[in-house]
């Protein structure tokens, strides 16, 4: 279990990184396409088209740095509540399925008397006091 969450954990932040690296590539591209068109476009004048190409180089890469970084630490935070709940399920054993059962249904009868059964460890067999044989 842990090497499966510690391989998760290497997935997941490695993924973000390479979307990271490619969300800076793709930014910075169209920055230099808005800064290179000199031509006339939707947005207008070509002066405007290089002042949006710098915007969007500075702010552009600065918002998808912190988008990112966000994610990372929202990982951490899961893969850290992951182990703290490790922890807390490697403390004292609660009781099982089966324990809560057999203390619902109370001691096994025998099926010929009714009277109760003892376990006996040693044979792995229960025994009925009343008629001294097995059940
Ligand atoms: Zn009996």
């Amino acid at each position: 279990m842990s090497a499966y969450f510690s391989f998760k954990k290497f997935i997941t932040t490695g993924f973000i990184m390479v979307i990271y690296i490619l969300g800076v590539i793709a930014v910075t591209i169209v920055s230099i396409l808005l800064m290179l068109n000199t031509g006339t476009n939707i947005l207008g004048t070509s002066g405007i088209g290089v002042i949006l190409g710098i915007l969007l180089l500075i702010f552009g890469n600065l918002f998808w740095r912190v988008l990112c970084e966000y994610l990372v630490v929202q990982f951490r935070i899961f893969t850290e509540l992951v182990e703290i709940n490790k922890t807390l399920k490697g403390g004292p054993a609660a009781p099982s399925a089966q324990m809560a059962s057999n203390a619902l249904a109370g001691p096994p009868v025998c099926p010929t008397c009714g009277g109760p059964l003892t376990y006996v460890q040693q044979y792995q067999r229960w025994y009925c006091e009343k008629e001294r044989k097995y059940a």
